[in-house]
């Protein structure tokens, strides 16, 4: 399975690791609107940006929760979400997410793209 967000896959993995344990912010929104999902719904700032127009850096990076909660702030990656380019992922292979805070919270450094570790 893979989540597109403005062109560009942002997360992929078996359909069962990324229902229970989705990595990047746009399939955790997503995924937070489901009847069945348990927390309050992610309400996405602003709308989706002109594809003719896509943002410097990470290109959800204008409506992502975890930058305009301090969370990315708090692992040290705002700056590059808002001016590093990740990885495009080809959407083949293993579950992979392209995100400067998943990677960062993965433990890994530089690049933004992590392998999502399997149960
Ligand atoms: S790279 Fe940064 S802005 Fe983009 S989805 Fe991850 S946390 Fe959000």
């Amino acid at each position: 399975m893979a989540v597109m967000y403005l062109g560009r896959i942002v997360e992929t993995g078996p359909v069962e690791q990324l229902l229970t344990a989705p990595q990047h912010p746009y399939t955790r929104a997503l995924l937070s609107v489901l009847p069945e999902a348990e927390g309050e719904p992610v309400v996405l700032a602003g709308e989706p940006p002109d594809p003719s127009k896509v943002p410097s850096g990470c290109r959800f990076h204008v409506r992502c929760q975890v930058l305009a909660s301090g969370e990315a702030e708090r692992a040290g990656v705002a700056e590059a979400c808002r001016t590093v380019d990740l990885p495009v992922l080809n959407g083949g292979g293993g579950a992979q997410v392209a995100c400067h805070w998943a990677a960062a919270c993965a433990g890994e450094s530089g690049g933004g793209s992590a392998d999502v570790p399997t149960a």
